[in-house]
């Protein structure tokens, strides 16, 4: 099984077809009429840093192909325990891919969630720091995001054995489906609300309200929120996007680049005693330990 060639081919989709897609999903989205939270001069902005963070990171697609390359090579030498791909040989391939799909919603779900911890989200701050959210805030993900991403990915696929056919079917689909969620669009999915991620799902994880921090962590099963107790389903977008409660810039990409190594450098700083504690800031959405919420009947029970 060729892992990091399945990988790289992932990261193609990333870097060609994909953007097409989303070029495409935004002109709908312009022409459906979420037009005015993209065509104003902060907004243009935002989406040019989102494109800035996405080429900057097609030039280490490389070395990150690389770097899986040596990951797995290093997990196959530690001898690991894994389920032999031989054993998913009499498994139908549409139930394989089904299988691959949420084991992919599975590790994307906890992934993120660390991305949302005390040490996680330094990295995450950069996807969460658009404050016009749409199809182009998918890229806006810094180059450690990626490498987080791929190796939880890479110790899943690695440790189940699924066959690469299978766990690259659909992951276009997928993709297509990220960028949607992103759109400036409130829209909700009624009763499928729990089984396809809708806009308004997404747009409140981007949410910057303390009541919807760490909340909606799925990519695009909203069951998994529901199952780990992070689920929240508000009547309507009526909060601002981004992070600026927490400090995090907009639209300054050399600021926002090298945000987790100043953050951590902070952090460890303090951790030690060697900078004072800064005075109390307003909650970020730094840790688990906030408010959560479950499926509430399909009411908002803080926002709305
Ligand atoms: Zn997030
Ligand atoms: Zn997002």
């Amino acid at each position: 099984m060729d892992i990091a060639g399945y990988l790289v081919h992932l990261w193609d989709l990333r870097s060609a077809k994909v953007i097409a897609g989303i070029a495409v999903v935004t002109l709908l989205v312009v022409l459906v009429g979420g037009h005015r939270a993209l065509v104003s001069g902060n907004a243009l902005a935002n989406s040019r840093v989102s494109l800035l963070f996405w080429f900057s990171n097609t030039l280490v697609t490389p070395w990150l192909a690389l770097a899986s390359a040596g990951f797995v090579m290093a997990y196959g030498a530690l001898g690991l325990p894994s389920l032999s791909s031989s054993a998913w040989q009499a498994v139908p391939f549409p139930l394989l891919v089904l299988i691959a799909f949420l084991a992919n919603e599975f590790w994307i779900y906890w992934s993120h969630r660390w991305l949302h911890s005390r040490w996680g989200w330094p990295i995450h701050a950069i996807h969460h720091s658009d404050t016009h959210v749409n199809g182009f805030t998918l890229w806006r993900i810094h180059v450690l995001e990626a490498v987080v991403m791929q190796l939880f990915a890479l110790v899943m696929i690695s440790w189940m054995g699924l066959p690469p056919a299978a766990a690259g079917a659909g992951a276009l689909v997928v993709m297509l489906h990220a960028v949607y969620i992103h759109s400036p669009l409130d829209w909700d999915h009624g009763p499928l609300r729990m089984v396809i991620a809708s806009p308004r799902f997404h747009r409140w994880h981007h949410a910057d309200a303390e009541a919807a921090y760490n909340t909606n962590l799925a990519n695009a099963v909203p069951l998994f929120d529901w199952l780990f107790g992070t689920y929240r389903t508000p009547h309507r977008l009526d909060a601002p996007m981004g992070a600026r409660s927490a400090g995090v810039p907009d639209t300054d990409f050399v600021s926002l680049w090298v945000w987790p190594f100043m953050e951590w450098a902070r952090m460890i700083g303090e951790a030690v005693g060697v900078r004072p504690r800064p005075a109390a800031k307003p909650t970020a959405p730094l840790g688990l330990e906030a408010e959560t919420y479950r499926l509430n009947g399909g009411r908002s029970d803080r926002l709305s």
